[in-house]
C-alpha cells in the first residue's frame, strides 16, 4: 500500500479536487491507497485570523466564518453526488455551528487558549476530508472520511503536540483492517488520551501521512504539493532553483528545518525509522517523477544539495567574563529556554566561551528574555554576565549537503561568495557532521545571499545586474552588443549580464532580466516616469552579488548619485564626460567617493571612445611613472576637416561634407569651438594628477569672433566661406617641409591648451589621416619616443564597445 497526502494547494478548489480524484483513482487501480488531506488552502490561516479578531473584540470574525462556510458549501455542491448533498450539507453546517459557538465563547472571554485554537483550526481538515471523500464516492470509489482524532494519540502540547507512537500505531493497524478501500484521513489533527483535540504544528499534515505510512509499512509516502518536488532553493527567492531527483533523509530534515517549507521537518523521522521512501510530487505536473528521499542519494558535484532560509528570526547573545570556563552555563541557558518552550533554531559558541549566540523566533523573544533574566539574576547583579543582547531583523541561511564533509573548500566557497556579495555574516554554525553550514545575516541581505550561494554551487556562470541610464545612440548600441553576446560571454567569461533597470531621459523601467531587444521602446511604452533616485536605489539593493550602473547620458543629473552608488559597492561605468570634465570640485568629489566606496569606476570612453587611453594613463600613473606631456588629436570631426583642408579642399566645403556624412554635431559650431576637445584634455590632465579647473584650458576656436556664435545657423553656413582664405593659408604654410596643420590638445606641467598647431614631419601626428584620434604620452619611461595610441575615436558602435568592455571589467570584481 501507499500513502498519498494532498496539501492545501492540491485541494484548494473544485478543479484541483477533481484532479486529485483522477490521480488517486489511477493509483488505486493497482495498489491500496490511503489518502491524507490538509484543509483547503488558506483555511487554517483564516481560522487563526478569525480567532484573533474574536479575541480583540472585533465582530469581523463572523464575516470570516461565513466566507469559510460558503467556500466549503460551494465545493460540496459541486463535488458530492446528488443523493448525498443534503445529509452532507447538514453535517458541515453542524460543524460550522459548533465552530461558531466556540468563537462566540472566545469573543466573550476575550481569550483563546492554545487548546481552544486547536479545536477551532481542526475544522479545516475535518470538513476537507468529508468533502474529498464525497468527491471520491461521486466518482464511483468506495471511500469514507476518517477523523484522525480517533487514531492519532498525542500529549497535551496544544499547537505542536507530540505523538504517542506505540498507541497510535496500534490504533491505526486495527483500524486499517476494517477499512473501506479508500479512506480519506484528516491531516494535522489528533487528540489526547482523554479526547481533547490537538494539532501537530503548522504544515503537520505531512507528518500525519508519514505516521500512517510507518504504522502500515507503506511502500511509499507520497506528499503531493504545488511545486516539482524539493528544489535546490525556494523558487520564490531563486528564479533558477531546480528540482532534485533524489536526496537523503537527513538532508531533507535540515533543509526543511531551515525554511524549505515544502515538507514539515518531523515528517522525516517516521519514514526514516521504517526506511520508507518519501516522494514529493506535483499535483499540477503529475508527470514529474518526484523527488525521492531515502537513506542514501548520489552526491552532488560540489557537495551541496540545496540552500534554504528563514526570513524573520531574532539573534540573541549572552556574554560576560563570568562565563569563561564555568561549567553548566549552556545547560542553564538552554534549560531556561526549554522551560518557556522556546525553540532554538541555531546555536553558536566561540571557543573562548565568552559568549553564546542563538537564534529564535521573534515571538519568543520576550519569553526568552524573562526566563534567562531570572536564571542568571545573581550573575547579572555581580556583573559576571552582561545584559542579554537581542538583534532582530535577521535571517538564517542554511547550506545543506551530506557530501560537504568529503568536499574540501565548501565552507570556504560559501563564505567567499558572501564576502564578494558584501553580505555581513553575524553568526555561523556548523555541526561537526558538516551536513549543514548555517549563518545569520541581515534580513535585507537574505535574497542576495541565497542567490549568490546558489549561483556559486549550481551555475556555470556568475550573474551580474546591469542598470543603464541613457538609451541614446551609445546606450542602444551597447544593449544590442550585450544582447548579441549573451552566450559568447557565458562561454568566454562565465558571465551573465542581466539588465535589471534602464532609463531614457523621460522614462524608466525597473524589472529583473529586461530583454535587450527593443529595450528603448519597452522603457518608453511600459516604463514609469523617470526618477533617477529610484533607478539608483534599485542598483544599490540589487539581489545579485555584483551590480554595475552604466551612465550613457550626457546630463549632469547622474553624477550626483555616483558617491551613493560607489558607497553601496555598485560599480560605475560612464561614457558621460560631464562628471570628469566639468568643474574640479565635482571631479574631486567623485574620485574621493571612489577611494572611499567599495564600487569601482570606469570611464574609458570619455576620451577617444573605445581607444585604451584613460586606462593606459591610469596604469602609467599607478605604476609610478611621471607624465611629462600629453598631446592628442581628440576630435574625429576636426581631424577629418583638417585632413581635407591639407589636401586642398576649402574649409567651408570640407565642413559641409563632414556635416552631410553625419560627422558633426547638428550645430557644427559646437565642434569648431574646440570645447569638446578641451574637456577631453582636461580629463586626461586630471587623470595624470594635475588639478586643473575647467577654465584653465586655453582654447583656440576655429570661429575667431563672437559674432559667429550669434548668427542663425543659415547665416552661419552662408558666411562660412569667409574663413576659407585664412585657414587655407595657414594650412599651406604648415605643409612646408612635410609638416601639417592639426587641431591638437596638449598638456604639460604648466599649460593645457587646444588649438590649431603645425606639426613637424617627424611628429607622429603628421601621418594622421581622416577622423582617427591619436594620443601621445611623454613620460619618464617614455621620454625618447612617446607611447602612442591611435585609431577611430568616435561613433556609437565603437563607444558602446568600450562601455561594454568596461562593464565586463567591472563585472568581474566583487561587490
Ligand atoms: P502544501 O499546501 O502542499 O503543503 P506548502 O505551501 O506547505 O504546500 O509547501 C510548498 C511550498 O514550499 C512551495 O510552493 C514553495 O513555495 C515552498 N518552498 C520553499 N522552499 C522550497 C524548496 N526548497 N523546494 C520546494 N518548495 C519550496
Ligand atoms: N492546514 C495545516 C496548515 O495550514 C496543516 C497543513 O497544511 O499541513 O498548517
Ligand atoms: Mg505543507
Amino acid at each position: 500500500m501507499k500513502v498519498m497526502k494532498f496539501g492545501g494547494t492540491s485541494v484548494g478548489s473544485v478543479d484541483r479536487i477533481r484532479d486529485v480524484v483522477r490521480l488517486v483513482g489511477e493509483a488505486a487501480a493497482t495498489d491500496r491507497v490511503l489518502v491524507v488531506v490538509s484543509a483547503f488552502s488558506g483555511i487554517t490561516n483564516s481560522l487563526i485570523e478569525a480567532s484573533q479578531k474574536a479575541v480583540h473584540g472585533s465582530a469581523a470574525w463572523l464575516g470570516d466564518l461565513d466566507a469559510i462556510a460558503r467556500r466549503h458549501a460551494e465545493a460540496l455542491s459541486a463535488l458530492a453526488a446528488n443523493h448525498e448533498k443534503a445529509t452532507l450539507h447538514e453535517t458541515v453546517t453542524r460543524a460550522a455551528d459548533e465552530l461558531r459557538g466556540v468563537l462566540q465563547g472566545v469573543s466573550l472571554v476575550r481569550e483563546c487558549t492554545p487548546r481552544t485554537l486547536d479545536s477551532i483550526v481542526s475544522f479545516g481538515e475535518r470538513v476537507s476530508a468529508l468533502i474529498v471523500a464525497a468527491a471520491f464516492r461521486a466518482a464511483g470509489h468506495a471511500s469514507t472520511a476518517c477523523d484522525a482524532r480517533t487514531l492519532m494519540v498525542t500529549d497535551q502540547n496544544f499547537g505542536a503536540a507530540r505523538v504517542n507512537f506505540s498507541a497510535t500505531h496500534d490504533r491505526i493497524a486495527r483500524w486499517w483492517s476494517t477499512q473501506t478501500p479508500l479512506p480519506i484521513v484528516t491531516g494535522f489533527i489528533g487528540a489526547t488520551e482523554s479526547g481533547e483535540t490537538t494539532t501537530l504544528g503548522r504544515g503537520g499534515s505531512d507528518y500525519t501521512a508519514a505516521i500512517f505510512g510507518a504504522a502500515l509499512d507503506a511502500e511509499a509516502i507520497e506528499i503531493w504539493t504545488d511545486v516539482d518536488g524539493v528544489m535546490s532553493a525556494d523558487p520564490r527567492i531563486v528564479a533558477t532553483a531546480f528540482s532534485m531527483g533524489a536526496l537523503r533523509y537527513d538532508e531533507l530534515m535540515e533543509l526543511s528545518h531551515f525554511g524549505a517549507k515544502v515538507v514539515y521537518p518531523p515528517t522525516v523521522h517516521p519514514a526514516r525509522a521504517k526506511n520508507i521512501p518519501l516522494v514529493i510530487k506535483n499535483t499540477l505536473n503529475p508527470g514529474f517523477a518526484g523527488t525521492w528521499i531515502r537513506e542514501e542519494a548520489d552526491n552532488p558535484p560540489l557537495g551541496v544539495r540545496g540552500v534554504a532560509s528563514i526570513s524573520n528570526i531574532a539573534l540573541l547573545r549572552l556574554e560576560g567574563d563570568g562565563m569563561v570556563g564555568v561549567p553548566g552555563i549552556a545547560m542553564r541557558l538552554f534549560g531556561a529556554l526549554a522551560r518557556e518552550h522556546v525553540s532554538v533554531i541555531l546555536i553558536s559558541q566561540a571557543s573562548s566561551e565568552h559568549s553564546i549566540c542563538f537564534a529564535i523566533e521573534p515571538v519568543a523573544v520576550e519569553r526568552a528574555r524573562r526566563s534567562i533574566g531570572a536564571e542568571f539574576a545573581l550573575e547579572r547583579q555581580a556583573g559576571l554576565i552582561d545584559e542579554l543582547v537581542v538583534e532582530s531583523d535577521a535571517s538564517v541561511i542554511a547550506v545543506v549537503g551530506a557530501a560537504m564533509r568529503d568536499t574540501p573548500g565548501s565552507a570556504g566557497r560559501i563564505f567567499g561568495v558572501l564576502g564578494e556579495a558584501h553580505v555581513n555574516v553575524r553568526a555561523i554554525s556548523q555541526g561537526s557532521s558538516e551536513l549543514n553550514v548555517s549563518c545569520v545575516v541581515s534580513r535585507e541581505d537574505e535574497r542576495r545571499a541565497v542567490n549568490a550561494i546558489h549561483e556559486a554551487f549550481f551555475a556555470d556562470h556568475r550573474t551580474v545586474s546591469v542598470f543603464i541610464a541613457g538609451l541614446g545612440r551609445v546606450g542602444r548600441a551597447l544593449v544590442d552588443q550585450m544582447t548579441a553576446q549573451v552566450s559568447g560571454l557565458r562561454e568566454r567569461a562565465g558571465l551573465r549580464l542581466e539588465i535589471d533597470g534602464a532609463a531614457t531621459s523621460r522614462h524608466m523601467f525597473i524589472r529583473p532580466g529586461l530583454a535587450g531587444t527593443s529595450l528603448r521602446d519597452t522603457v518608453e511604452k511600459e516604463g514609469a516616469p523617470k526618477v533617477m533616485a529610484d533607478l539608483v536605489r534599485a542598483a544599490t539593493v540589487s539581489r545579485r552579488s555584483s551590480a554595475v550602473f552604466v551612465d550613457c547620458t550626457d546630463s549632469e543629473e547622474t553624477m550626483g548619485y555616483y558617491a551613493q552608488l560607489l558607497d553601496a559597492g555598485v560599480h560605475i561605468v560612464s561614457a558621460n564626460k560631464r562628471p570628469f570634465g566639468g568643474d574640479l570640485a565635482t571631479y574631486r568629489t567623485i574620485k574621493a567617493g571612489r577611494r572611499r566606496g567599495r564600487g569601482a569606476l570606469f570611464h574609458e570612453t570619455t576620451v577617444g571612445a573605445a581607444l585604451p587611453v584613460v586606462g593606459t594613463l591610469a596604469d602609467l600613473v599607478r605604476t609610478g611613472d611621471r607624465v611629462r606631456r600629453i598631446e592628442g588629436a581628440l576630435s574625429g570631426t576636426l581631424g577629418f576637416l583638417m585632413t581635407n583642408v591639407a589636401d586642398g579642399t576649402a574649409f567651408s566645403a570640407a565642413l559641409r561634407e563632414a556635416h552631410e556624412l553625419g560627422y558633426t554635431e547638428p550645430n557644427p559650431r559646437e565642434d569648431l569651438s574646440g570645447s569638446d576637445v578641451a574637456r577631453k584634455i582636461l580629463i586626461l590632465a586630471r587623470e595624470a594628477g594635475l588639478p586643473l579647473e575647467a577654465g584653465a584650458v586655453k582654447r583656440e576656436s576655429l570661429l575667431p569672433f563672437a559674432e559667429w556664435d550669434a548668427m542663425t545657423l543659415a547665416e552661419f553656413w552662408r558666411r562660412l566661406p569667409e574663413l576659407d582664405a585664412a585657414i587655407g593659408a595657414r594650412a599651406r604654410e604648415a605643409s612646408l617641409n612635410g609638416g601639417r596643420l592639426c587641431y591638437l590638445a596638449s598638456v604639460t606641467d604648466d599649460v593645457a591648451e587646444v588649438g590649431l598647431r603645425r606639426v613637424e614631419a617627424a611628429s607622429p601626428f603628421a601621418s594622421l589621416r581622416g577622423g582617427d584620434n591619436m594620443v601621445a604620452f611623454w613620460t619618464d619611461r617614455y621620454s625618447e619616443s612617446p607611447l602612442v595610441i591611435r585609431g577611430p575615436g568616435a561613433g556609437p558602435d565603437v563607444t558602446a564597445s568600450g562601455v561594454f568592455a568596461d562593464i565586463i571589467k567591472a563585472a568581474s570584481l566583487a561587490r
